[in-house]
């Protein structure tokens, strides 16, 4: 763990295959708002996959963005999660310990592609020593209460809609903590039976079927790219998770 010497964050870099160059993407870093602490993570994401943790108490929970290094949106809004927490932290007022991974691929993200030495990330997460895997493996020693992973849809694409996937067997609570994200943001509830059919390797459903309960968030986009209006829906959709633990206020008000 390096400290990031500001608002008690800590970053761990979690796979060492998969560090890249952000900046290179200028689709994406046109759009970063750029501070003290992305500067930081931005450098950190050459080395490998940054895993920040805010906050020490209350229920663990980790939020995933990037595991298609094309979808941009959630990536930029994780950093702005991130810069929002740090500076909410300091008053003592986030009541959880939050894991966010914001660039999952660094290098996926770098060349702007769904795929990661030409492995779909969210088809094998199964499969022993795929950066998904490593990114289950890191939550499950963590004990996190439950995953969500964040990702974009482009039209004509499945979902091709803003919405937030869950499954109610094995795990009940994707569906309650998706019916909460759903009613909170307006994002449409995607209900599959069980975990693992269709999706079979999707973060979601891998964690699901281990017990940790998951869902995948999608905000409509085209891929490749991102704009304010689109990281805003992400954005929101990631604080609906955070308010569904009690970790962050109801914010609509
Ligand atoms: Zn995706």
């Amino acid at each position: 763990m390096y400290d990031l010497n500001k608002n008690n964050l800590e970053l761990e870099i979690i796979s060492n295959e998969s560090g890249g160059f952000i900046a290179a993407n200028r689709n994406i870093f046109n759009n970063i708002n750029l501070s003290y602490n992305s500067k930081f993570i931005l450098n950190q994401a050459i080395k490998g996959t940054p895993m920040i943790k805010i906050g020490d108490n209350g229920p663990k929970i980790m939020l995933v963005a990037g595991v298609h290094g094309n979808e941009l949106a959630p990536q930029i809004s994780a950093l702005n999660l991130i810069e929002e927490l740090s500076n909410l932290d300091l008053n003592g007022s986030v009541n959880g310990t939050v894991y966010i991974i914001p660039f999952a691929s660094p290098r996926s993200t770098m060349d702007n592609s769904r795929y990661f030495d030409g492995i779909d990330l969210n088809r094998s997460s199964h499969l022993p020593h795929t950066i998904t895997n490593m990114i289950l493996k890191k939550a499950k020693k963590l004990e996190v209460s439950a995953i969500g992973d964040f990702h974009s849809s482009a039209p004509n694409s499945n979902p091709g809609k803003e919405g937030v996937f869950c499954t109610k067997v094995p795990c009940s609570k994707s569906y309650f903590i998706a019916d909460y994200i759903s009613k909170k943001v307006g994002s449409e509830k995607i209900l599959y039976p069980s975990a693992g059919i269709p999706f079979k390797g999707a973060l979601e459903d891998e964690a699901n079927l281990i017990q940790i309960p998951a869902v995948t968030c999608e905000v409509l986009s085209a891929i490749g790219y991102s704009n304010e209006k689109i990281c805003k829906r992400s954005y929101l959709q990631m604080k609906a998770f955070l308010e569904y633990f009690g970790i962050i206020n109801d914010s609509s008000e």
